[in-house]
């Protein structure tokens, strides 16, 4: 037994399932294919993703590779990781359950996902892409060292064509003939959302296609070849319109060799959904100079989500005052930042009435420090809020308007509603505001209906369900 590099818990190599390793999905009694024919069976009923990855993570139909991965995890370990217990089973796909984005990767490696129990976690392959996959703002970090140390995936989800690591990472024709059931499966369950599948190399593009044929999605006669960039439309059999985008492997030959850098990969993967590439982030001080000049900008308007910059005092709370000339000074801005951090605390002084609030910032992943607005999640609604308020209020720059931050900036806060444990929301916007109408739609509100607010003026209400794959309704 060998203590986990994050946990600290013993482990056996391999990992016996639903011993504690963070992530694992499956326990004592998933059900273990032992023959192709059980792949396909135990794949083919896997009810949704968690029991998929539960049934592939404990397989054993390929002779060649089970004794391969098992090997190594005992006795063929790096020297570096000597000390390490092993995964040394199949690579269960790693992500948002939900995501629009699919990526088919080849294999794992014999000291990577092998050893960490998660997809391209644990070598230099990994190291790279998940570098990349935070600078486009679909990872919450940008190293991925271990199942356990935090890293979540928005929007995204990986899965490989091949589940175990194969000896010289080369399966034979036959093992991806085996596990080409669980791909499909994977492909199927993700279909409600799936926008796009980027496969790395040639052989993650032969395997989705293939696959998708299988599965007797529209794909063209003649596979096309593969290249870094190159894409072909498909549809599902329920008539769902997905691109597969080929990218060039994120192996260290490629990468070493520059066939693939760091720009390339981030160039794609900005390409992949045409969404505005920003991120939600706490308020902070490196953002003083830009938030300035958006407040310039606004000239006055008023600015939804961003919290008032005087509040008289009231009751158990003393009251803030803010200018904009007093936050020029980083003291004061600093102290703007704390005010706006702490509103999420029940304990924190506010007005009679005001409920917790959670604030964020729009950044710029294209130039970081760049304030694109504010958001704010109202952690419950009191009276006013549930009559025209709702949950979530923004404002996006004068400057920066018409490029669908908005919709993108919602996106992202329903995600961290549905981490506050709210199911749904409630999110306003005047009946004059076509284009805010649009924005809560897009995301899937609900129209409800119109109430009338302190000023006379009519508000739409709309419900928006913060789990996409659930039907939003009031
Ligand atoms: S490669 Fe796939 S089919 Fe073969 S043992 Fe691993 S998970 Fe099972």
């Amino acid at each position: 037994m060998d203590p986990h590099p994050i946990t600290g818990q013993l482990f056996e190599s391999p990992v016996p399932p639903g011993t504690g390793w963070p992530g694992d999905p499956a326990d004592a009694a998933t059900d273990i294919a032992r023959t192709p024919a059980q792949v396909r069976r135990l794949a083919k009923s896997a009810d949704g993703i968690p029991q998929l990855q539960a049934r592939l993570s404990v397989c054993r139909a390929c002779p060649r590779l089970v004794t391969w991965r098992e090997s190594v995890a005992r006795d063929g370990r790096r020297a570096s990781f000597a000390d390490q217990p092993y995964w040394g089973r199949p690579g269960p796909s790693f992500g948002d359950h939900a995501a629009r984005v699919l990526i088919v990767g080849l294999a794992p490696a014999a000291n990577g996902t092998n050893r960490t129990g998660r997809m391209f976690t644990g070598d230099s392959s990994g190291d790279f892409l998940y570098a990349a996959l935070w600078r486009t703002g679909f990872a919450n970090q940008p190293t991925s060292v271990g199942a356990g140390d935090g890293l979540e995936l928005t929007d995204m989800r990986i899965v490989a064509s091949v589940r175990c690591a194969p000896p010289a990472n080369q399966p034979t024709a036959t093992e991806k003939a085996n596990c080409q059931p669980w791909l499909e499966r994977d492909l199927t369950l993700a279909e409600p959302h799936l926008e796009v599948i980027m496969t790395l190399g040639g052989i993650g593009w032969n395997a989705t296609l293939d696959s998708l044929k299988a599965l007797d999605w529209v794909v063209p006669q003649r596979k096309p070849k593969f290249a870094h960039g190159v894409e072909v439309a498909v549809e599902s059999p329920g008539g769902r319109q997905v691109k597969v985008v080929g990218c060039y492997h994120v192996s260290p030959h490629n990468t070493f060799t520059k066939r693939l850098t760091p720009d390339m990969l981030d160039d794609l993967l900005r390409s992949l959904l045409g969404r505005p590439r920003v991120r939600l982030v706490p308020p902070d001080l490196r953002f003083q100079e830009s938030y300035l000049e958006a407040l310039d900008e606004f000239d006055g308007e008023h600015r939804d989500g961003d919290g008032e910059l005087v509040l008289p005092a009231d009751e158990g709370f003393e009251g803030v005052s803010f200018t904009r000339e007093s936050l020029v000074d980083g003291a004061e801005f600093q102290r703007l930042v704390d005010h706006r951090i702490a509103d999420a605390l029940p304990e924190t002084p506010r007005p009679q009435g005001w409920v917790p609030c959670t604030f964020r910032w729009i950044e710029d992943l294209e130039r970081p420090g760049t304030h694109l607005g504010s958001i704010a999640l109202r952690h419950e609604l009191n009276d006013h809020l549930l009559e025209v308020g709702g949950h979530i209020g923004y404002s996006v720059r004068p400057g920066a308007r018409g490029h669908g931050i908005a919709q993108e900036a919602l996106r992202q806060m329903l995600e961290v509603a549905r981490e506050r444990g709210l199911e749904q929301v409630l999110v306003t916007c005047s009946e004059t505001n076509p284009a805010s109408a649009r924005v809560i739609e897009a995301n899937g509100g609900v129209y409800e209906d119109t109430r009338v607010d302190g000023e006379g003026d009519p508000t739409r209400r709309y419900w928006v369900s913060t789990t996409p794959s659930s039907p939003r309704t009031p």
